[in-house]
Order: C-alpha cells, then structure tokens, then sequence
C-alpha cells in the first residue's frame, strides 16, 4: 500500500551553554562528535526508508539545542540522506533554527545553499540584562546581526521572542512589537515565560507578572505587531506562516528523527507514537490521535477540521453554548480572542 506524506523534524541536542528557563531535551556541549551523531541520524533516516518507502516529504526542520552548532558538512549529508531515501517535494519548506553567537553569514549561506530555505533565529528579547536573566549566550546586538545576515541571503526568516520576565511592563511589550515591525520580518513566536521545574530559573525567588498583566500583554501583542496571529504563540505575514509546524498541528504524520525527537507515524491506516533514536514506537488509537489533533488545532486560528474523528472526541454542544471563546466558521471549530486566553480550560471541557 502507498504510504502517505510524512514531514520530518530533526532534533539537535547539543548547546554552548544551557540557558537558564530551558527544559528542552538538550546538553551543553560545543563540540561534540558530529560525525558520529550524524551517521546516526542518517541510519534513522535509512530505516524509516525501509518501514515506510519512498515517501513524499513536504518538510523539513532542525529544531534543537542548537541546530546551527552543526557543521554544514553534516547537515548537507543528512539532507543528502533525505533526499536518497525519500521524495523531498520541489517547494518543501526546510528551516533551521539558529542561535546568535553560533553562526556568522558564511556558515548560514552553506546551510542555505546545502538546502535552508527557512530560518529561525532564536533572539528572545532586544535587551541585554533581560538576555543576561535568561542565561542566553549572545547580545541584543547579535541578534541583530544574525536577522540581518538571514534577511540580506534572502531565505524566509522567523524569529523567538520571551515576554512576561520579571519586571515586564506592558510599554516594553509595546516597544518589542514596534521593533519587530521595524525590522521587517514576516514570521515571528511569542512565548509567555514559564518557569518549568528543575531549571536555574525555578530555584530563584521571582516577582513574576500577575495573569491580569500577562492577559494585557498578549493583547498588547495582536494589536501592536503588524502581523496577525495564526497560532496561540505564532504571527506571520499572509502566506509566511511555518508550513512545517502548520502541517503538524493540523494531523499530518511526521518522523522524529534524533534522540528527543518526537513523531507520529502513519502506516496502513494505523497511527503510532514514536521517538527519534528508536526509542519508542507504539500504535495510537484513532481517538487518542483525534484528541491531539483537536488540542494542537485548537491552537490555531483556522481551528479545528470537524472531521468524523473529531466530532466523535468533542463535546459539540459545550461548543455551541459558549459562543464568546469559541466559534464555528463553515466545517472548522476555532478559540475567539478571548478563548485563546484560557485555551487549556477549554481544551479540557471541549474533550468528550
Ligand atoms: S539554546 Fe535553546 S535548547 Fe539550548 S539551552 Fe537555550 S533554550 Fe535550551
């Protein structure tokens, strides 16, 4: 039987340094054996050939850690990889995230001519002692600089930004949409703080933000930056949104490739939950799957598809009679304004 399309995103564990709020899978380690770990990347990439075929591949993403410590010679193999084994599709979208303070304007046009179309700048604020409170490894002014050189190669760039640290005031929410609207970038994500347990941050006594503020804040945010929300966290310019994250939040199946990755894999109508490094690799049933999609689609706001799967996980008529967070538009159900919000309220009465 024809397998369908999956995309693939690729995890890299490796930082110079762990900044401070991080609970991503990743380890502080500049140089580590590259050759070894891409080897490894490229014999996931040959057995999911042999379990799934030459399957079409939409998209591409490096997520991590910190994707731009890769030697580019790596990251052409493993596109190379790719290329061999699958179908890359003429127009797929391959985006590579990338930290100031690791990359100049060489290495990030061998990454573009090797195959990045797509780059995503982790810059997370434009002031050097909030910069200096998170633990991140570079300057506002590096920043700056890696934005630029990505915006002169001419490739579509995104960029990461953290708000409500201690101390944040709506003006410098304000300040951060304006300098983002100045900049001229099409694709940018906005993340609330979260102090997760077990980091540098949680250990530390902080005033954080009051709800009523962050509420402010990420209303500050739609209505300040000039581009308009398509995801709970995500904004772009008409046509710039990340197709990779897009197609994921929607249902599509994708592999995780790489210790901390995670996929879900569609074989012969049977949905599985996977990890990258052959760590887990289980079947789903459709409505534990049909629960993703309308927790991940929910988030968006084209909403959810109300397909069979979906309605028979959701409690349609809970939607019906709170028509102020969420709203039916032709065959998809979406979070207003203010349901986006209080998402997880939602997410947990709109679950049958
Ligand atoms: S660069 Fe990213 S993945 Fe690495 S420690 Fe910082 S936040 Fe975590």
């Amino acid at each position: 039987m024809a397998q369908i399309a999956h995309n693939i995103y690729i995890h890299v564990p490796f930082c110079v340094k762990r900044c401070k709020y991080c609970a991503f899978f990743s380890r502080a380690c500049a140089n580590p054996d590259w050759d070894t770990w891409g080897e490894r990347i490229i014999s996931e990439i040959k057995s999911w050939h042999a379990r799934l075929g030459n399957i079409v591949v939409p998209t591409i993403f490096f997520g991590g850690g910190t994707p731009s410590l890769m030697p580019t010679d790596v990251f052409a193999k493993i596109i190379g990889a790719i290329n061999k084994n699958f179908y890359i599709e003429s127009n797929a979208e391959i985006s590579i995230e990338t930290n100031p303070g690791t990359i100049d304007k060489i290495k990030m046009t061998q990454f573009c001519d090797a195959g990045a179309n797509r780059i995503s700048i982790g810059v997370q604020s434009f002031d050097d002692k909030k910069l200096q409170f998170l633990g991140r490894i570079h300057s506002a002014n590096d920043a700056m600089r890696t934005i630029d050189m990505a915006m002169q190669i001419g490739v579509r760039v995104s960029a990461d930004f953290i708000y409500g640290l201690p101390g944040d005031k709506i003006q410098d929410i304000i300040h951060m949409c304006k300098t983002i609207n100045k900049i001229g970038i099409t694709h940018c994500s906005l993340y609330e703080l979260t102090i997760e347990e077990n980091t540098p941050l949680s250990k530390m006594k902080l005033d954080m933000p009051d709800n009523n503020t962050m509420a402010e804040m990420y209303m500050a945010i739609q209505k300040h930056l000039n581009m308009p929300r398509y995801e709970v966290s995500n904004y772009a310019v008409d046509g710039h949104e990340c197709q990779h994250n897009m197609n994921i939040w929607d249902g599509a199946p994708y592999i995780g490739i790489g210790r901390g990755a995670a996929g879900r894999i569609f074989i012969n109508n049977t949905w599985y939950e996977q990890m990258g490094d052959e760590t887990l690799f289980q079947p789903i049933s459709d409505s534990d799957r049909a629960i993703e999609r309308l927790i991940t689609g929910i988030r968006t706001t084209r909403g959810v598809f109300l397909d069979n799967a979906i309605k028979q996980i959701t409690d349609l008529e809970f939607a019906k009679s709170h028509s102020d967070v969420l709203m039916f538009s032709g065959e998809r159900i979406h979070a207003t304004d203010s349901g986006m919000l209080i998402l997880d309220d939602i997410i947990e009465k709109l679950v049958k």
